[in-house]
């Protein structure tokens, strides 16, 4: 889907629907995949000749994504790739799809552009609410950036406790 500028955004917050880690493979830096390779085996993702992407099951989905009672939890805790993290968000520096008015995000003394995948479940349309523009989006800028790690506002609500992961069953924290 064509990504819109977050300032048609009145909030979001993730419903744990799962959608994003069943229809989208997910980009891999080298980093990342070498962390995978070591703790998970090479097994755990999929190397193609111009990207390495992350590991799917059989019907599709991440081989990391738990259910749990009609919820999705990730269980790549603390290794989640940046692209997970910052999903549905995509952060540049320039305009990339456009409308650089409503993408543009001023933050740190910097401009930012800021796009959205429309397809997220947990999106709220209309105009972006004080916690949406001060804490939410904030926060994706400086994961996407490198500026943070831990995730507080831009990550599910839902609380991780630890559990073993179906793809190897090993317990991943
Ligand atoms: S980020 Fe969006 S698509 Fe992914 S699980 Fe949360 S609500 Fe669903
Ligand atoms: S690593 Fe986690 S967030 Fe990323 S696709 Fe897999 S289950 Fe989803």
């Amino acid at each position: 889907m064509i990504p819109v500028p977050w300032r048609k955004i009145k909030s979001w917050d993730c419903v744990e629907c799962g959608m994003c880690c069943k229809d989208y493979h997910v980009v891999l830096n080298f980093g990342e995949w070498m962390n995978l390779v070591r703790n998970y085996g090479v097994e755990s993702t999929i190397p193609t000749v111009s990207k390495l992407l992350l590991g799917k099951k059989r019907d599709g989905t991440c081989c990391f994504l738990n259910q749990l009672r009609g919820t999705h939890i990730c269980g790549l805790q603390y290794m989640k790739p940046l692209a997970c993290k910052i999903w549905p968000f995509k952060v540049f520096d320039s305009p990339k799809f456009g409308s650089s008015a409503e993408a543009l995000f001023r933050y740190r003394d910097r401009d930012f552009f800021v796009y959205v995948d429309p397809a997220c479940t947990g999106l709220h349309w209309g105009r972006p609410v004080s916690e949406f523009k001060h804490k939410i989006l904030p926060e994706f800028v400086d994961v996407a950036v490198g500026l943070r790690k831990n995730q507080l506002y831009s990550t599910s609500k839902i609380q991780f406790r630890p559990s073993r992961n179906p793809f190897r069953g090993r317990t991943v924290i």
